[in-house]
């Protein structure tokens, strides 16, 4: 079979290949905690759910506008501008099946063959992708783990030339749940301008954030709008990963190449979708500040018996649902350590599937219940003294 080039780089996804190596086991009869895939484990608030079934038994099942549904374009400018506090115009919003199409159409629509695209390492596997599918030249940044997995910024000003077109930032990050600081944003943000490249920000874990610390976003400060696409969706925040709803806010010259995208790609994302959308958006919070305050005591539960675990040691993350403990003292690799732990019920992703530099780390998921959490950290002690 003769295949074009563009796809050869592409693996699976770690998180959906442990998941059915756990299912396999399952089948034979194992007991498995499930803390390997990113999903909030709380149903999507009723009312949000409400306002989808009825769209549907009204009708809102046909074709609609490639970039979003107008009445739910306006509610993303108005929210998500004031959050992040920049003035945005509906115009500048495209809606996706998913925040996915917003990390890969914006990519195509702005990265040439040979242009070089900075992200993180560990990061988020489709970062590196999408980067290959363009055509892209990947430059992974490493991440420093006594700076809540910020940039390493000497290692960035290494990187960043002429050729980068594009830097991927993340925070919260997937997987290790750091916040990127402000000043580490001023520093990217002034070198960006300076080489005149885009940004783009992964904001999807922007709400979760714990401690009464706020994720600020690049696209903030001075002379950033106009370089910056920021990504945000649905489905951390309202527990809506399977409704595939996602958003990114771009210059209008981009958002209208990213709709074409859009048009002869996806066609449309689902119109009864994007109706639980604007109730997600325009209804009641206080769902949301009951899973952060959820996620906050989960996460506690977690570090404290991951720091207590031979070999281990674990910052407490900012934001996200993860945890990105450091093993390197148990003398295994990370995929040898989340072999050894599945093998004792517990699923978790080693370091290594988001990145060379993830290496030494497990990311494990505290969108489990204490209960659960609980058990799994049982085992691991098990599984590490045995
Ligand atoms: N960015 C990051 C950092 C993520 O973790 C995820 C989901 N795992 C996405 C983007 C994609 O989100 P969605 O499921 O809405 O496409």
């Amino acid at each position: 079979m003769s295949l074009a080039q563009r796809t050869e780089h592409l693996r699976p996804e770690g998180a959906y290949q442990v998941l059915a190596r756990a299912q396999e086991l399952e089948a034979g009869g194992a007991d498995i905690i499930h803390l390997e895939i990113g999903e909030p484990n709380f149903a999507t608030p009723a009312n949000v759910s409400r306002a989808g079934i009825g769209a549907i038994a009204a009708g809102q099942t046909r074709y609609n506008p490639p970039s979003g549904m107008p009445g739910l374009r306006e509610a993303i400018a108005e929210y998500a501008g004031k959050q992040r506090g920049i003035q945005v115009k509906s115009k500048q919003v495209i809606v996706g099946p998913g925040a996915k199409p917003i990390l890969f159409f914006p990519t195509l629509a702005l990265v040439n063959p040979g242009d070089e695209v900075i992200y993180p390492d560990p990061g988020f596997p489709t970062y590196e992708a999408m980067i290959g599918v363009a055509g892209g030249v990947p430059r992974p940044v490493p991440l420093k783990e006594e700076k809540q997995f910020s940039f390493d910024l000497q290692a960035f000003d290494g990187l960043l030339s002429h050729k980068t077109k594009l830097i991927i930032l993340n925070s919260p990050s997937n997987p290790t749940g750091g916040v990127m600081p402000l000043a580490d944003l001023q520093h990217i943000a002034r070198l960006a301008i300076e080489t005149d490249c885009w940004v783009l920000a992964d904001e999807i874990y922007t709400h979760l954030v714990f401690d009464g610390v706020s994720a600020p976003s690049i696209a903030a400060l001075p002379g950033m709008t106009e370089r910056t696409i920021i990504l945000d969706g649905f489905s951390k925040t309202y527990a809506m990963t399977g409704w595939r709803l996602g958003f990114g806010i771009m210059p209008e010259g981009l958002a209208e190449r990213v709709g074409l995208l859009l048009t002869h790609s996806i066609g449309c994302t689902a119109h009864f979708t994007q109706v639980a959308g604007i109730e997600a958006l325009t209804g009641p919070q206080d769902h949301v500040s009951m899973m952060v305050e959820q996620y906050q005591r989960r996460r506690d539960l977690l570090v404290d018996g991951l720091n207590q675990l031979p070999g281990v040691h674990c910052q407490k993350p900012q934001g996200a649902f993860y945890a990105f403990p450091n093993i390197r003292g148990t003398g295994k690799t990370s995929a040898e350590l989340a072999n050894l732990l599945l093998e004792h019920g517990v699923a978790v992703l080693p370091g290594s599937a988001f990145g060379g530099y993830g290496e030494g780390y497990l990311r494990i998921v505290f969108a489990n219940s204490l209960e659960n959490i609980g058990r799994a950290l049982e085992r691991m002690q098990e599984a590490l003294t045995k």
